[in-house]
C-alpha cells in the first residue's frame, strides 16, 4: 500500500514510521529502502481486502501519479455492506484499477460490477505472447479520419490479434500499458493502447496515446462511461468508406 492513518490522517510512507491500514486497522511499518518504491507493508499476515494483492512497483508507479486523496479510498456498497480498496478514486467518481496480474473472467466480473464506472489499465507486458502481438497494430486497424480531421481512433477487426484476449470482453475501458515488469527497452517505442469497450461498426475501437495524454484525460475527469458513450456514438454514426478494413 502507498498509505496508511497516522493519527487519523492518510500518510505516505515515511522512514521508521508506524501506521493503520485503512481497510483493516492492522499496523503497518513503512518500507523506505533505496530500490523499491516507498511503500507500507502489513507487519502480521492479517485479513485485509481479498481483492489486494502483492503490488509491483510498476503498479504503484501508476497509483503515484494521483494525488494522495484519490489514492486506496475504500469504497463500500451500500446496500451488502461489500467494501473494497479502490486502487485510485477520482473526485468525478471513476475507479482506476491497476492490474499486473492474470484474473478470472468471473473475478474481473465481481470487479466491474462493484466499481461500474472504471477503467482498468493493464500490464501488457507480463506474458511474452501479449507482447509481440501488439507489434502489429497499424497493420492491422483503420485510423478514423472526420471530414479532413485524423481523429486518434484507430478501428480493427483484428482485437484478438492485438490485445490479451481475457480483457476483450471487459464491459469497462481498458488501458494496455507494455513497458510494465516483463518488458524489454523496445516496449518504450510503445504508446499505450486505451481499448473502447463493446463494438462499434462491427469492430473494435481504440486509442494509442501517451502516459501523459491519459493521466491529463483522468486528472481534467475527462474519461468516464459518458464520455467514452459518446465517444463511441460519435464514430458510429461515421459513415464509412467500403475501401477501408
Ligand atoms: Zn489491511
Amino acid at each position: 500500500m502507498l498509505t496508511a492513518d497516522i493519527n487519523g490522517s492518510r500518510s505516505r510512507p515515511l522512514p521508521g514510521a508506524i501506521g493503520r491500514c485503512p481497510f483493516c486497522q492492522s499496523e503497518m511499518i513503512a518500507r523506505c529502502g533505496e530500490v523499491r518504491v516507498h511503500h507500507w507493508a502489513h507487519k502480521s499476515k492479517s485479513d485485509c481486502d481479498p481483492w489486494w494483492e502483492p503490488e509491483t512497483d510498476w503498479h504503484r508507479n501508476w497509483k503515484n501519479e494521483f494525488p494522495l486523496r484519490w489514492q486506496e479510498r475504500i469504497l463500500v456498497d451500500q446496500t451488502t455492506n461489500e467494501k473494497h480498496i479502490a486502487d485510485v478514486l477520482t473526485l468525478a467518481g471513476l475507479t482506476v484499477e491497476v492490474q499486473h496480474s492474470h484474473l478470472e473472467p468471473v473475478e474481473r466480473r465481481a470487479r466491474e460490477g462493484f466499481y461500474k464506472n472504471m477503467l482498468w489499465i493493464i500490464d501488457g507486458s507480463r506474458l511474452d505472447g501479449n507482447r509481440k502481438k501488439i507489434w502489429g497494430w497499424e497493420a492491422a486497424s483503420a485510423h478514423i479520419v472526420h471530414g479532413q480531421h485524423r481523429t486518434n481512433l484507430y478501428l480493427t477487426e483484428k482485437a484478438e490479434e492485438l490485445f490479451p484476449r481475457d480483457w476483450l470482453e471487459s464491459p469497462a475501458p481498458v488501458c494496455f500499458d507494455y513497458t510494465g515488469p516483463n518488458s524489454d527497452l523496445t516496449a518504450a517505442q510503445l504508446p499505450l493502447f486505451l481499448l473502447y469497450p463493446g463494438p462499434v461498426h462491427s469492430r473494435r475501437l481504440f486509442e494509442p496515446m501517451s502516459r501523459d495524454g491519459l493521466l491529463r484525460s483522468i486528472l481534467s475527469e475527462k474519461l468516464d462511461t459518458s464520455s467514452i458513450n459518446s465517444i463511441k456514438q460519435n464514430v458510429a454514426n461515421l459513415r464509412f468508406g467500403s475501401g477501408r478494413r
